[in-house]
Parts: structure tokens; sequence; C-alpha cells
């Protein structure tokens, strides 16, 4: 590639992030960083009835935590600054302006009112070509009437004149050949009443300012790209645009379309990068991260919703990510969203990571449960121990807490329907032996066990379950013998003495 490479992520801070819009991030970054470029964080915040406090810092905390750092946005600073589109408010009139000269663009005067009836008289109104001569626009007002307008500062758009029967064609980088009719589009407002650009606007002019080489968004921006075209052409010249790809979505785990926030909810998952709370609605959402997620797993994951390498290969860093990138192997279908599978990947990214770097995650999790952990050596011989049947930090709960705390519930009505005297008096006598062990090591545990078992007669895997229930309260957890190690003699007796009071 002759030019550096400049790609752009360019959301709306109007919510939480969902995983599609991390996955175009990682799209934009993998590619520029594959080809030695820049990344780009742009802020589109021009609609600002749609502006939500605390979006933008959420996005920014995001990418933080995927590891996916811009090399230019609001915070990172960068040359083609600034880079928020309402701080840049006042260059975009001039384009709308140069268009209006053209012929390309028209001042439109219709009040709140005027469209309203227009769309109760046509079903399905569209201001286009087909309608806007109905309209009171600079095009069917005389010259006159519209500067008389215009002087006495009558609230007014820009509109595109969007030509009434053309082929619009480009080239994206996933689709190939992507045709459109030029009568199905409608005439879009560049410019709104109160001077701000409309994304359509902003978004061309802004790409073309920051030299943006590579546009990548996701398929539901593609009923928007022949206005894109229509506006590089007559603006910048067609041979200045960026090369687009439109990725293609992210669907629900049956494939039945795109994948919402909705269908986290119903189905138990999260769909947001983090927890976002609504200040609107103060309506709270859960994130991957707060669910238990390494960012490596997270972002390893994401790469393979509608990607891969050829090999067959499934774990990847970053780092290799970057070396494998390329547009042309992103599939042109939707990804369908496998939960299990997300887990997955978490799971091979906990044994694939030295424990002692997510420790603190789990000790996190422990602690929104209130156990408070102060030994960090016996959390991590803990972990060790169960990290093969946890996919996520919150499994350590579910798993391990018994290492922590005497269990709440003890199952005893899986031991009660085999219980008889003997097995109590094994019991009785197994506390004995243990109380004057002079070293508490699993082995010497296990031997001990053995031997009384053998003495009174008794398959040693009878009295294992009843063990096990005594220490963790449940059917399972592991090696019944590591555990009485790590929670220690005193522990032990108290939890065997404990369950066999309520065998009585
Ligand atoms: N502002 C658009 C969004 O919120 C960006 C679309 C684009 O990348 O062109 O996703």
């Amino acid at each position: 590639m002759d030019k550096k490479v400049r790609v752009r992520f360019a959301p709306s801070p109007t919510g939480g992030l969902h995983l599609g819009g991390v996955r175009t991030v990682l799209f934009n970054y993998l590619f520029a960083k594959h080809h030695g470029g820049d990344f780009i964080l742009r802020i589109e915040d021009t609609d600002q009835t749609r502006f939500v406090p605390g979006a933008e810092e959420y996005i920014f905390n995001c990418l933080a935590w995927c590891g996916l750092t811009p090399d230019e946005s609001a915070i990172h600073g960068g040359p083609y600054g600034p880079y928020r589109q309402s701080e840049r408010k006042a260059l975009y009139r001039d384009y709308a302006e140069q268009l209006v000269a053209k012929g390309l663009a028209y001042y439109a005067f219709d009040t709140a009112e005027a469209l309203e009836a227009k769309r109760k008289e046509i079903p399905n109104f569209q201001y286009s070509h087909a309608t806007r001569l109905q309209m009171k626009n600079s095009l069917t007002l005389s010259k006159e009437e519209t500067e008389q307008l215009l002087a006495a500062q009558t609230p007014h758009v820009i509109r595109i004149n969007m030509p009434a029967d053309e082929t619009i064609s480009f080239t994206d980088m996933i689709r190939g050949e992507v045709n459109f009719h030029s009568a199905l589009v409608d005439d879009k407002v560049l410019l709104k009443a109160d001077g701000m650009p409309t994304y359509h606007l902003a978004v061309v002019v802004d790409d073309y300012l920051m030299k943006i080489t590579h546009a990548f968004r996701g398929e539901e921006w593609l009923p928007s790209a022949p206005v894109h075209i229509v506006l590089w052409k007559h603006l910048f010249g067609l041979e200045n645009m960026p090369q687009w790809a439109h990725l293609p979505l992210i669907l629900k785990p049956d494939g039945n379309g795109k994948l919402s926030k909705r269908d986290g909810d119903r189905l138990g998952f999260p769909v947001f990068a983090m927890d976002w709370q609504d200040p609107r609605t103060n309506e709270k959402t859960t994130g991957f991260k707060e669910r238990g997620f390494l960012p490596e797993a997270f972002i390893n994951m994401l790469a393979m919703l509608g990607w891969n390498d050829g090999t067959g290969q499934e774990i990847f860093t970053l780092e290799e990510l970057v070396k494998q990138f390329s547009m042309e192997r992103v599939h042109k279908g939707g990804a369908k969203f496998d939960y299990e599978k997300a887990k997955w990947f978490n799971h091979e990214w906990l044994k694939k990571l030295p424990v002692e770097q997510w420790m603190p995650e789990v000790k996190k999790q422990f602690e929104a449960n209130n156990i408070t952990i102060t030994d960090d050596k016996k959390l991590i011989e803990v972990i060790e121990l169960v990290k093969d049947r946890c996919s996520l930090f919150s499994d350590f709960v579910q798993q391990a807490s018994f290492f922590f705390k005497a269990p709440e519930a003890i199952e005893v009505t899986a031991i009660q329907p085999k219980w008889n005297e003997q097995k109590n008096l094994f019991f009785a006598e197994l506390i004995r032996a243990y109380e004057l062990m002079p070293l508490w090591k699993h082995d010497e545990l296990e031997k001990e066990f053995k031997e009384i078992a053998a003495v009174n007669d008794i398959k040693p895997g009878e009295l294992m379950l009843p063990l096990r229930i005594m220490l963790v309260g449940g059917k399972f957890g592991p090696h019944v013998f590591n555990i009485a190690e790590i929670i220690g003699k005193e522990e032990t007796i108290k939890r065997m003495q404990h369950t066999l009071g309520m065998l009585k």
C-alpha cells in the first residue's frame, strides 16, 4: 500500500458498546496494525437529541480494557483533531454550501407541521426526487424568495439532491461490487436547522480531512453508502474516497437476525463489553468484563466471529491476530453468536495465562459474594485445583467458596439413604485419628482414611462421598483430601462433626 493506512472507529456515544461494535474496533485495529498504520477513534456526537452522558467515557474504558489503544482520539490527541464532531461544528456548513452552489444540495424550509401533513397525505412518504418538487425548498422557490427567507433567518435544513435515475456503485472489500439505484434513496438532510451536520455529511467530511484510507463499519450502514458515495464524488472526487468494508452482522444464537441486547437478557448472557448503566432509565446491563471474561479471550472470541486464518487455529494472541489478519478472509455472511463457545475461549485463556495475572479478578468475585480473601497464596493454590472446572471468574465462587467459608447448605439427602451405624463409627474414629495427625498433608490423610476403612471393613468408595459432602456441602469439587489439607485440621473436623450431628 502506497499511502499510510489510516482507519477509524466512529461511534456515536449513545449507550453501551455492543460486541458487534467491539468487533468493528478490532477489525479496524488489526487491519491498521497489520499494515503498520494508524487507528483513529472519532466521536460522532452531532445528534444532540441522542447524547447520553457517560457514553463516551464508557467507550474509552471498553477500548482500554480490550487493549485496543487508538493512535489518535479526543483523549490521545493527534494532528487531525478535534476528534469530537460537536467540536468541529463550524467547518461543516461550508461543505454543504458548496454542494448547494453546484446544485447538488438545496435549502429546505418545510416546517415540522408541513412535513407531518405530507406524511399523512402520502403513505410511506419520503423526501426524494419523487416529492421534492411538492415541498418548500430552494428548488421550488424563486432565487429571490430563497434569499429573503435565508436573510430573515428562517429555520431551514440543507438536503442532498439525490440523482433521480442513476446506478451508484462501489467496491466493498468484503462484498465486491455493490450497486444501488438512486431513485430508492431519499434526499437526506446534510445540515440541520441548528447548524449541526448530520452523520452523513460529517462522516464524509471527516474521513476526508482525517485522511482515512479504509472505512470499516457494520453492515447496518450499507443503506447509507450511496449517500456517502454521492457526497464523496461531488465534494472530494471518488479517487480520494476510502476503501469500504461493511462487516457482517453478529447473529442471534439460532441465526435468526441480529443479536440484540434483549437476546442477551432473554438467554442470560452479556452482549455489551462492560457493565453499562443507562443514566436515563438507570437500567443496568452486564458486560463480558464483569461476567468474568479475560480481555484476551473476549478479543480472541470476537476475531473468530466472521474471520479465520484458514488453518483451523482458534486460539490467537492479539499480536498473532495482527500478523494473520486480512480483510479477504472475513466472511460475507453473518456469524452466529455462541455463548458456550465464548466461555470455551475464556477457559482456554485461563489455562494459558499465569494465574497470578488474573487472580485479582477472582478475588473481586469472592469479595462481591461477601467472602474476604486474606491469603493470596492459598487462593492461588485453590485456583490451580479447580481451574479445570471453571470457564469464568464467577465460576470460581461456585466451585471454591467452601475453601474459605463452611458451606451453608449440606446435601445430607445424598448420604442419608445409605447411612448406618457402622459408617457413623468410622467417622467418629476418623475424627479421633485426624485430631492426632502430626502432619496435615493430603496423602497422609488419605492413607489414614483408607487404613481405618480397611479395619472397619468398609469400601473406601462408600465413605468418600459422605466425606466430600461434609467438607463441601455437595457432590462436587476437586480431590477431597486436597480440600481437607487446604481448609486445615480444625475446619475439617468441625465440618465433619457438623454433618454427623445432622445425620443422627
Ligand atoms: N457514527 C456511526 C455509528 O454510530 C458510524 C458509522 C460509520 O462508521 O460510518 O456507528
